[in-house]
Formats: structure tokens, sequence, C-alpha cells
């Protein structure tokens, strides 16, 4: 009986053992897979440093394997400026301390540096003795990097010269930099938060509008030059960039500005400019002088049949009428920059002008063969004095720009309710390149036998101007070697009345 019951008791305690043993398997399987399935690594070594356990992270992270860490010592991973932390790290493991999120750098298999936040603990068995330590490692390169990054482009934002602002699609002010502050006088704690139209002068305020309609296409604003007021109520001239600012899937969720004070650069293109109207004007009234006494003798010259003095004074006077129109574009460029131009509005016949513009034409340049193919009988109305000055730049062109002897043409062709006028060289005509570039401020062709001819690069930006301020534009169609068409429309009239020159 003793016996049977002894046997039971043995089978109960092989079942206990079993189940326990079951248990302990099963939770050894769960911590298994969590630390195999962990994105740390997760690694253990002994109290001399040598590594006990290596998770498939660590060997993602590290590159060696398990195989070959497992009995190596952990100063494998360590580099060699670095050795003293182990030593630390064991005398606080020592004294029972845990590590926390201990920002440091460890080498890879392949020798890479990176950036890992450690955190390490005690191992203790049953009876609380420190039998090792384990030490979770996580790889923080890309974010070390992304501060980096970010603590580059903060030191760019406060160190450059020019207001960085960024602002939301409701207008509102997200960030403000240093030279925003000593530019608009407002500290980042009085602007977060505030409206962009704090800055706009209040007549002003639809380009706000306008630039919110053009970036929420996507589209950014280049060197866009207006005013903008101080927190001391002055206002200053600014050059603004505007971007949008997009997230990962490209969706606008603010805007960023660039702001450069260019009240400076306005001051001195305002002296500029007053100093070339004042010398164009100071110049105009002894040129037109000498202009005059030119004509007179001129005029008894003819009688007298010397053919010499004729010959230099009709030179002369060619001289002088190009120095004319050269005073009259530095006159109108500064009345221009200024926002001073404006139209002196008449009624004329269209033949009358461009026959006075050739009759000159020929004036100063006798060697060219210069015509009106066509005028169909028409008045325009438009600045007659401006419109000669548009005609008289496209003339002197075709004349600066083709050979002696070529043919100079003047169509003016009536397209339904305009007439068309072009002017037609056979000279060395100009790039497709170049082409993008003629009416701005100051360009000239810089290659070929352009350069050679003088010239300051303003006439064409006149005529630009000029044009649209009628309500025109000027257009050039040419291929190099063969000749330039300029061209421009202006509303046709028929001559309805004999009045013609009465001012409207
Ligand atoms: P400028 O003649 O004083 O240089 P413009 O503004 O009148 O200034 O002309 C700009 C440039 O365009 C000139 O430098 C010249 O290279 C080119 N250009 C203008 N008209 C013609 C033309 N009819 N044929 C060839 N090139 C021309």
């Amino acid at each position: 009986m003793n016996s049977v019951n002894e046997l039971k008791d043995s089978v109960l305690q092989k079942e206990e053992l079993i189940a326990a043993m079951q248990l302990v398997e099963e939770r050894t399987a769960t911590l298994k897979a969590i630390i195999d399935g962990s994105d740390d690594a997760i690694i253990s070594k002994n109290l001399q440093g040598i590594v006990t356990s290596w998770n498939p992270s660590a060997e993602r992270i590290f590159g060696y394997s398990a195989a070959e860490m497992i009995g190596e010592p952990i100063l494998k991973l360590i580099p060699a400026d670095r050795v003293d932390e182990e030593s630390d790290i064991l005398n606080r493991m020592r004294a029972g301390e845990r590590v926390n999120h201990f920002e440091t750098k460890r080498l890879t298999k392949n020798g890479d540096l990176i950036d890992v936040s450690l955190t390490i603990s005690p191992v203790k068995n049953a009876t609380g003795q420190i039998i090792g330590i384990s030490k979770i490692a996580r790889n923080i390169t890309f974010l070390k990097q992304a501060e980096e990054k970010s603590a580059i482009l903060n030191a760019i934002i406060e160190s450059t010269d020019d207001a960085i602002i960024s602002k939301d699609l409701n207008s509102i002010i997200t960030s403000w930099n240093i030279s925003a502050e000593r530019i608009f006088g407002y500290t980042a704690e009085e602007m977060i938060g505030q409206s962009i139209l704090k800055l706009i002068p209040t007549d002003r305020h639809q380009e706000e509008t306008m630039i919110l309609s053009q970036l929420k296409k996507g589209e950014r604003v280049d060197h866009f030059e207006t005013k903008r007021m101080t927190k001391h109520g002055v206002l200053i001239d600014v050059s603004l960039t505007i971007s949008p600012v997009k997230d990962k899937a490209g969706n606008i969720i603010g805007l960023s500005k660039i702001a450069r004070d260019i009240t400076d650069r306005k001051l001195d293109e305002q002296h500029k400019n007053d100093f070339v109207a004042i010398v164009s004007h100071e110049l105009k009234t002894p040129l037109t002088s000498i202009r005059s006494y030119i004509q007179l003798a001129l005029t008894k010259v003819k009688k007298q049949q010397d053919g010499f003095t004729e010959d230099v004074l009709t030179r002369a006077n060619a001289q002088t009428q190009k120095m004319g129109m050269m005073i009259n574009d530095f006159l109108n460029l500064s009345r221009l920059e200024e926002g001073k131009m404006s139209l002196n509005t008449s009624r004329f016949l269209l033949s009358d002008l461009v026959n006075e513009v050739i009759g000159e034409a020929r004036l100063f340049a006798p060697s060219h063969v210069i015509a009106c193919q066509r005028c169909p009988e028409a008045t325009i109305q438009g600045d007659r004095e401006k419109l000669g000055q548009v005609m008289n730049n496209l003339l002197s062109n075709a004349v600066k720009y083709s050979n002696p002897g070529t043919a100079i043409n003047i169509y003016c062709d009536r397209e339904k309710e305009k007439v068309k006028i072009s002017f037609a060289d056979q000279g060395m005509g100009i790039s497709t390149e170049d082409q993008q570039h003629l009416f701005e401020r100051f360009y000239r062709v810089a290659d070929g036998h352009a350069k050679n001819v003088s010239g300051f690069g303003i006439g064409l930006y006149l005529v630009a101007e000029i044009l649209k301020l009628h309500g025109s534009e000027i257009r050039v169609h040419s291929e190099p070697g063969k000749g330039s068409v300029f061209s421009f429309e202006l509303p046709f009239e028929p001559v309805a009345f004999s009045a013609v020159d009465a001012s409207v």
C-alpha cells in the first residue's frame, strides 16, 4: 500500500515538475520572441564584459552575427577614445544603478561610427547577486543627423542679413528670425501668432491676397519689390521672395518669406535718377541752341553753294540730332524709374509721324536706303512725341546694326481694327537666346559685331515701356545673319476729319 502511495506521489511530483517546466519554457519562448522581435539591439554580457547574448537587431545594427559576438569582449563595439565608458558603466552596475538613455557612439563591423542611445541594467540571480549586464541599444544616427541638419539650418536662418519669416495659409506668422526683428523692429514674441498684415501698409493689403492665390497654385514669387511698415511706423523698401512650404505629401501647409531691406539701394537709385534727370535737362538747352545755329548756318551756306561747308554742317547737324535722341532716352528713363512717365495724348496722322522720323533718320544715316512701303490713311491716338521716340529708336537700331547700303523698310499694315507698324532691316540679326532679354533695361548683346557698336542698352527697354503705356507691345522676329523685324500695333482709326492733331 505504502509503495502504491509513494508511486502516486512520485507521479504527481513529476506532473507538477513537467507543468512548471512547461511554464518556464513558455515564458522563455515569449521573452525570446520579444527580444528577437525588438527593433533595438538587446545584448547581455557578464561582469568581465564578455557578450553572452545577441539578438537579431544587434546583428542588423552592428553588422556582427550572434556567432561572431557571443564569447567576444563588448569592447569590440566601443571606439578607442570611449573605452573608459565601459569601466564607468561597470562601476555603476556594481553599485546596483541603471543607466538610462545614455547617448554615445559605437563602432559597427564595417568600421562606421553610429549614434546610439543605451539603456543598461544589472542582471541579478535569485539571491540578488549581480551576475551580468543587459544592454538595450537604439540606433539614433538618423535622428542625430536630422538634429544636426536642423541646427545648421537654424544657424543659417539666424545669421542671414535677410528677414526670414514663415506663416500659415491664414497669414499668421509661425516663425521670425533675428534679422526680421532688426529690419521690422518687432521681436519674435511680438510677431509669432500675429497676422502678417501688421507689416503691410493699408493701401497694399490686396498684395497679400494676390501673393496667397499665386502660392496656392504652387508658384513662387521672386524679387517682388514693395513697401512694408516697421514697428516705428517707418515705410521701408523691401524685395520679397515667397515660396510655398509643402508637407511630405506635397500639400501646401504654409509660406516662407525672405524679405531684403532695399531702402538704401532705392535711395541710391533715386539719387542716380535725379542726377540723370538734371544732367539731361541741362544738356538739352545748349544742344537745342547749337542745333538752331547749325540749321541757320546750313540755310545760309546752301545759298552760297559751298559744298564743303554744307557737308560739314550737315554732319554736325546729324550728330547733334543723335545726341538729342540719347538725352531724350535718358530723361525718359529717369521718369520711368520714378513712375513719373505719363502720356500726353493727341490725335495725329500716322503717315506724318512716320515721314518725319524717316526724314530725320535720313539725315544721320544717309548711307542706308530707308523707305516707308505702305501706309494706310490712319489717325493714331497716343503720345506723338513718345511714339516718335519709339520709332526713332527702332530706326536708329536698324541703322546701327546693319551695313551701309542695305535697305530699311517701314511697313504700316492694317489688320482688322489695328494698324501694325514694322521696322525691317537686313542687318546682323539677333539670336533666339538674346531675343528673350532684348527689352530688359541695360541689356546689350555681348558677342558678334553688336558688341562693337556703341550704345547703353536702354533704347529697346524704353520702346517696350512706352508701348506698354499705350496698351501695346513690341515684338521681334529675327534670324542671325538675315536681319530683324521689330513691330507693334496701335488701334486703327480711319481719317474721318480734317483737323487731325486736335488734342483729345
Ligand atoms: P543699344 O542699341 O543702345 O545697345 P537697345 O536697347 O536699343 O540698346 O538694344 C539692345 C540690344 O539689342 C543692342 O545692344 C543690340 O545688340 C540688339 N539690337 C537692337 N536692335 C537691333 C537690330 N535691329 N538688329 C540687331 N540687333 C539689334
